[in-house]
C-alpha cells in the first residue's frame, strides 16, 4: 500500500466510524471534558458529559465507579488530577457493566498502577464467551482492549475498599452483569447513603438484539423489571448516575456551583425511587409497543 492509499484508507475508516451507531462518541472526546467537582464529602464526579465516573476517597486509597469511555483515558487522568488526587492512588475500579463506554480506562489503570478491576460475574463470563456484546467494535480502534477482571461480584456481597464498605446487588437487565452499589459518603452534613445503578439503556432489550442472543421470549425485559423492584426501596440520599442524564448530574452541578450556599442539590432522597419508577413505566411502554415485539 502506498502512503497515499494508506491515507485514503484512514479517511474511509474515519468515515465508517462516524457512521457507526455509537461512532460519534469516540471522536474528539476532549470536547466532552467536564471539570471535576465534589458531589458530597468524599465523593467526586470525574466523568465527562456523556458517561459518569465517580471517585470515592476511601481514606486508604481511591475507588472509581466505572472507568469512562474507551479512548477517554487522558480525560479521566486529567479530571482525577484536577480534583486534587493522584491517579496512581486509584486502587480499585468497579465496572457498572461490561460495555465499551464504561470500561474505557480500566486496563490502563491496571497496567500502569496495578489497580484492581471488579465486575459483576455474569459480565465477566460475557467477556470470556461473547465479547462482541461489549460493543468494543464500535470504538473503531483495534488498539482498544477488553478489560481484565480481577474479581467477579456476586449478588448481595459487601466489599471493603479502604475505609468504605460497599454493598453490591446484581441488577441484570441492560446487561446481565449490571451491578448496583450502596455505600456511605462522609461530609459536612454527616453520613449520607449513596446509590448507583449500573445501566439503564433499553438498547440491549431491542428485538433483534435479543433474538441474536437466542432470547426469543425477550425474558431480559422481565428480568430488568425484577431488578428495578429488587432495589427500589433502598434508602438512597444521593443518587449517582451511570450516564449524566439519569440524575441530571450536570444540571445539579451547575445549580451547586451557582448557588454554593443553597442546599446541596445532590442530597435528594426522592431521586432514586423516582428515576427507577420512571424507568419501570418507560420499559412497560416499550414492551407494549408493537414495533418491539
Ligand atoms: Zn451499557
Amino acid at each position: 500500500m502506498t502512503m497515499r492509499e494508506g491515507y485514503a484508507q484512514y479517511l474511509a475508516d474515519a468515515e465508517a466510524l462516524a457512521q457507526k451507531r455509537y461512532g460519534k462518541y469516540f471522536i474528539r472526546q476532549g470536547r466532552r471534558y467536564v471539570a471535576p467537582f465534589r458531589i458530597y464529602g468524599n465523593v467526586w464526579y470525574v466523568g465527562d458529559n456523556w458517561v459518569c465516573v465517580h471517585l470515592i476517597d476511601t481514606g486508604d486509597g481511591l475507588l472509581l465507579l466505572d472507568a469512562g469511555n474507551c479512548g477517554a483515558e487522558a480525560s479521566l487522568l486529567s479530571a482525577i488530577a484536577e480534583a486534587g488526587f493522584r491517579p496512581s492512588d486509584v486502587r480499585w475500579i468497579v465496572l457498572s457493566h461490561g460495555h465499551m463506554d464504561h470500561f474505557g480506562a480500566s486496563e490502563f489503570f491496571r497496567d500502569a498502577f496495578g489497580t484492581q478491576v471488579l465486575l459483576g460475574a455474569p459480565d465477566a463470563q460475557m467477556l470470556r464467551e461473547q465479547p462482541e456484546r461489549t460493543l468494543i467494535h464500535h470504538t473503531g480502534s483495534a488498539a482498544v482492549t477488553l478489560p481484565t477482571v480481577d474479581r467477579e461480584l456476586a449478588d448481595g456481597e459487601t466489599v471493603r475498599f479502604g475505609g468504605t464498605e460497599v454493598m453490591f446487588r446484581l441488577v441484570p437487565g441492560h446487561m446481565d452483569g449490571c451491578v448496583a452499589a450502596f455505600f456511605d459518603a462522609h461530609g459536612e452534613l454527616g453520613v449520607k447513603r449513596c446509590g448507583w445503578y449500573g445501566g439503564f439503556g433499553f438498547n440491549t432489550l431491542e428485538k433483534n438484539y435479543l433474538l441474536e442472543l437466542g432470547d426469543t421470549s425477550f425474558s431480559r425485559r422481565a428480568i430488568y423489571l425484577e431488578s428495578l423492584a429488587k432495589v427500589r426501596d433502598e434508602h438512597v440520599d444521593i443518587f449517582l448516575g451511570n450516564h449524566p442524564h439519569n440524575n441530571d448530574t450536570l444540571g445539579r452541578m451547575r445549580r451547586m456551583l451557582e448557588h454554593p450556599d443553597a442546599p446541596n442539590p445532590f442530597l435528594d432522597p426522592d431521586a432514586w425511587g423516582a428515576y427507577l419508577d420512571k424507568k419501570r413505566e418507560k420499559l412497560l411502554e416499550f414492551m407494549a409497543d408493537p414495533k418491539n415485539n
